[in-house]
């Protein structure tokens, strides 16, 4: 049986282990597939973002160890979308190797504040909602969807990045209702504009490892539509140490079994294949 984490990061960015370190760890646990998905943000870079100097030498620790390595090995990068910024985009991310490419939201786009990212800790989307968006969360939280379905558009990345983390500090500030209307319509509108594409989707445990929600990404409620739609899904840990390679994944296989789905994708380097979950 597959196993397979397709999101994992490292101390080339926000990570705690080197991709040696990560690698031995996931062979230890039974892993067969791995992708190193370094933050990236092309041609900038942040505090956690690989470094735009380091590309080159990223991508030749991770080839070179997967050429030894007794499982799958990929190169990847975890590429934001920030409209007219940076996109998750092959014509740039191929020239650093990619064979893998998440693409993910992070940052908000608001009113001439400073960006913030949803990811980020409770105070910084608090004060991102604020000073963004005059604190009106039901309109961060639109601005939010309106990028991830403007990124799944333009992008040819093959997953989509822990599709609802707007969730993430939703436990602590409990700053909009996951069952509105208007927040199911914009999943919905979410989903439509997914499966006119062939990109799969991460069910990603990340924020459980980090304990900043006690569920995975997408949402059950999300991951039946997902499934309805006939979206392919993936699981990953988003893992930073590698203690939490697999954080979560009997939580994230019964999430999947519980909205409908019965089996999960697995990358062939040339395409995907389906495994019984
Ligand atoms: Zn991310
Ligand atoms: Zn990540």
């Amino acid at each position: 049986m597959r196993k397979a984490t397709y999101h994992l990061h490292t101390t080339w960015c926000d990570g705690t282990a080197s991709p040696a370190q990560m690698l031995q760890a996931a062979i230890e646990r039974g892993f067969t597939d791995i992708a190193f998905t370094a933050h990236a943000a092309w041609p900038f870079a942040t505090e956690w973002h690989l470094p735009v100097k380091a590309y080159q030498r990223y991508r030749q620790e991770i080839d070179t160890l997967a050429l030894k390595a007794p499982i799958r090995v990929f190169t990847g990068f975890e590429a934001d979308f920030i409209d007219g910024i940076t996109a998750p985009d092959y014509s740039i991310y191929r020239t650093f190797g990619a064979q893998l490419l998440i693409g993910s939201v992070h940052y908000v786009p608001g009113e001439g504040a400073t960006p913030w990212s949803v990811d980020g800790p409770a105070e910084e989307v608090a004060a991102g909602i604020t000073n963004s968006f005059a604190g009106n969360a039901e309109q961060a939280v639109r601005a939010y969807w309106a990028c991830v379905r403007k990124m799944i558009e333009v992008t040819d990345a093959d997953i989509i990045g822990h599709l609802d983390i707007i969730r993430k500090r939703n436990q602590t500030l409990a700053f909009f209702d996951e069952d509105a209307p208007w927040y199911k319509e914009e999943e919905e509108k979410t989903v439509e504009c997914i499966a006119k594409t062939d990109k799969v989707v991460e069910i990603n445990t990340g924020g459980i490892a980090r304990k900043a929600i006690d569920d995975v990404y997408p949402s059950t409620r999300l991951l039946t539509l997902l499934c309805q739609a006939g979206v392919k899904i993936t699981l990953s840990s988003d893992a930073h140490t590698a203690e939490d390679l697999d954080t979560g994944y009997e939580k994230a296989r019964q999430s999947a079994l519980k909205a409908g789905f019965t089996g999960l994708w697995f990358f062939e380097g040339d395409g995907w294949t389906q495994e019984a979950l």
